[in-house]
């Protein structure tokens, strides 16, 4: 019997032959629109800004006293009542929120880096899986209060260039999109989940005197261009350069 003659002898399956119609779809479209929702709610705000570091970044010091340990910056917690522009722990702390973002990736290329909570920022990188990729310059690496070889030695793979010109960049990748892909091609996964890439970059070292003293800025950005042509850098001098480690 065709569905037409059985909707003819009996109107009421033309009835729950629709209704049933609608409802599939609505479930259907519910379980595709959840998860997009979902994404969306997790996915962070847009970022597209410059800190400064100056003259100022300390005028706020006996704020944050009591939550500063003598020996480095890395203790200390960001208050949000500071109501300095230029405050050195929120600027840190920005750039660590976008550390804490990371998913997949983290691509650092950096002249020096001493700055503890940027450095605990990457361990907990680590620990969520992120894969950390650090160029340096081969005298700075081992220089007094080095975080990249701490990093070194949690696994992280540290590559710079051989000749006396400086590596003297300043960013960080997060999440690049060729890196992501590459990740993706070298664990075989079929599914990756929707990430953003952002790029930091700017004058200023990971060290107290860059953060602490020093006239500096940093960007950090969302900017797909720019991140794509950062990463892409990345890249090139990544499979340029050889193992500091070694
Ligand atoms: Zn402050």
């Amino acid at each position: 019997m065709l569905i037409t003659d059985l909707i003819q002898s009996h109107p009421y399956w033309a009835i729950a032959l629709g209704a049933g119609t609608i409802l599939a779809s609505e479930v259907i479209w519910g379980a595709i629109k959840y998860p997009l929702r979902l994404i969306g709610k997790l996915r962070p705000p847009r970022v597209h800004e410059v800190v400064f570091f100056n003259e100022l970044v300390e005028n706020c010091y006996s704020l944050h006293y009591n939550n500063i340990r003598s020996d480095s910056e890395g203790s200390m917690e960001p208050d949000s009542q500071c109501a300095n522009p230029y405050c050195t722990i929120k600027g840190i702390g920005k750039m660590v929120k976008q550390i804490d973002q990371a998913v997949y990736a983290v691509d650092i290329a950096i002249y020096t880096f001493t700055s503890m909570a940027l450095c605990e920022a990457l361990k907990r990188a680590l620990h969520r899986g992120v894969s950390i990729r650090i160029i340096s310059d081969r005298e700075m690496v081992f220089s007094s209060g080095s975080q990249i070889n701490l990093c070194a030695d949690l696994g992280v793979p540290v590559r710079g260039p051989t000749t006396t010109f400086l590596m003297h960049h300043k960013f960080l990748v997060i999440d690049g999109v060729e890196r992501v892909q590459e990740i993706q091609r070298l664990k075989q996964r079929k599914w990756m989940q929707n990430t953003r890439s952002v790029l930091i970059s700017g004058s200023v070292n990971w060290t107290r005197m860059g953060f602490g003293g020093n006239w500096e800025n940093c960007i950090i950005t969302d900017d797909k261009v720019l991140a794509g042509a950062f990463q892409a850098e990345f890249n090139r001098m990544w499979k340029a350069f050889k193992s500091l480690r070694e």
